[in-house]
């Protein structure tokens, strides 16, 4: 378990649930800025911080969403189960600025690299 607080606990809870909806409302959409952004009507419970994520999430490719999008579900699942934040390799609790940059960070920095390296 981590030493994340319960409001920190339920803001990336919040934001990726804000990640999720843009994730598929994107892969949904196709690919293309100017269909997502319309689309930020129909998504009405969008705030303007996930509008900003729903256009970053409108510049990477299919594939990249897909993988995001997993990420972001199996983080979700972590957070129901008080196991969010810890390095699904090492299971080392995961830096605040790396979840607060990536929440759905699956490994910690160290992880990443190595694999990435080889
Ligand atoms: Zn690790």
């Amino acid at each position: 378990m981590t030493d994340l607080t319960h409001e920190q606990l339920a803001d990336f809870r919040r934001r990726l649930q804000a990640a999720q909806i843009a994730a598929k409302a994107v892969l949904h959409q196709g690919a293309g800025h100017k269909q997502v952004e319309a689309s930020g009507q129909t998504i009405g419970r969008l705030t303007r911080m996930d509008a900003l994520q729903l256009q970053a999430m409108s510049q990477l490719s299919r594939h990249q969403i897909q993988i995001k999008l997993r990420q972001i579900d199996a983080a979700l699942l972590m957070l129901d189960a008080g196991k969010f934040g810890v390095c699904r390799k090492c299971r080392f609790p995961l830096a605040f600025e790396r979840l607060d940059a990536v929440p759905e960070a699956p490994f910690c920095m160290d992880c990443q690299q190595s694999m990435e390296d080889s």
